[in-house]
């Protein structure tokens, strides 16, 4: 299955290989197993690989250059990324097509990144004909590279900000990190994206609990938005061999009322100017009237994994427990039942 042949390096490298998160493997019958209360996930999770690795050297992420280790068995957002090669992941898209509606293709700090994603969007779009995302990475990329990811055939593009202001970013990813990314430049492509790609068509993934204030979060959730971008939130979790290792992710009720602040900003119901803070910077109040909060609440679907849509689903990547284990799921792959609702009332309140 992950045959040696045909490629440039010591080791598999894109675009003859890629990486797939484990809950795409499962999905593709290539990996055995089940998810908790049998989560399904819709979205078909690859990443670039290369023996290099990453040149990004990000404090919170499994994939830093740093870290010992090969690159294609360290793990990233909670599970481990299995290496195959391409004619095997398209056959077995294809094969299993009726269950997906989505195909994300996540570049990684690489010369080659650029040049391998736009061959593999147009062999994915010919080939398999899913809708494409990319998760772009910007420090490699100039506004006219995110125009041929467009013109190639991806759908939708997705910058990683992760963090919600300059100073924080520039510690856990630029200078202060020893890494190669520069907020100003990841803002800019963002804004790029989303007047190449359009309203609703460019993301942000944001990562709540890596120091920020839920204030200062929020107001980023709002800026990503009056761009005409969505945000795509995560809880941080502490990844195995990444300098945060150590450290525990947020309070859930940090995470609670940041995903409800995101969930009201993205759907245009609410506004960062509308919403009020405490002293420590805590949400205290939505901006809404609350029998309109408590609606939303008890729907359950702003707690639930925020990311691109597709098949009529608000989230297609759905990312199963990709932010926190079943025993204290942070962004519920599937829609909440009563039980779930009652619990993230309770943490809305705590922490
Ligand atoms: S939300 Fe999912 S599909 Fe969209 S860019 Fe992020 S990882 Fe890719």
């Amino acid at each position: 299955m992950t045959t040696m042949k045909n490629q440039p390096g010591p080791g598999p490298s894109s675009p003859d290989y890629l990486q797939m998160s484990l809950a795409a493997a499962m999905t593709l019958n290539l990996k055995e197993g089940l998810f908790f209360r049998n989560a399904r996930l819709y979205c078909l999770n690859l990443l670039l690989t290369y023996p290099g690795g990453c040149m990004g050297n990000c404090s919170y992420c499994g994939l830093q250059k740093s870290r010992d280790g090969a690159f294609a068995e360290k793990s990233f957002i909670r599970v481990s990324w299995p290496t195959y090669d391409l004619e095997t992941i398209i056959e077995k898209t294809l094969e299993n097509r009726h269950k997906l509606h989505r195909i994300c293709l996540s570049m990684i700090t690489h010369p080659r990144a650029l040049e391998d994603t736009l061959a593999l969007i147009r062999r994915f779009r010919e080939d398999v004909g899913l809708p494409i995302s990319v998760l772009m990475n910007p420090t490699s990329m100039t506004a006219a590279d995110v125009a041929a990811l467009r013109q190639a055939g991806a759908q939708m593009a997705a910058v990683a900000l992760d963090l919600a202001g300059e100073d924080l970013f520039d510690r856990h990813r630029g200078a202060g990190a020893r890494g190669p990314h520069r907020f100003a430049h990841y803002w800019t492509m963002l804004a790029e994206t989303a007047a190449v790609f359009g309203r609703n068509k460019a993301g942000c993934h944001l990562i709540c609990g890596l120091g920020e204030r839920e204030e200062e979060l929020v107001q980023r959730i709002q800026a990503v938005r009056d761009l005409g971008a969505r945000t795509h939130l995560f809880s941080f979790y502490p990844e195995k061999g990444s300098r945060l290792a150590q450290d525990l992710p947020c309070p859930a009720g940090q995470y609670r009322r940041v995903q409800l602040a995101r969930f009201l900003i993205d759907n245009d119901l609410s506004h960062f100017p509308n919403m009020a803070f405490d002293a420590r910077g805590r949400i205290t109040d939505f901006g809404l009237p609350p029998e309109d909060l408590a609606r939303w609440i008890d729907s359950g679907r702003p707690f639930m994994t925020s990311g691109c849509p597709g098949g009529g689903l608000e989230t297609a990547c759905n990312r199963p427990f990709g932010d926190g284990p079943p025993s204290d799921i942070r962004s519920y792959p599937f829609p909440l039942e009563a039980g779930d609702v009652a619990r993230v009332r309770e943490q809305l309140g705590n922490g």
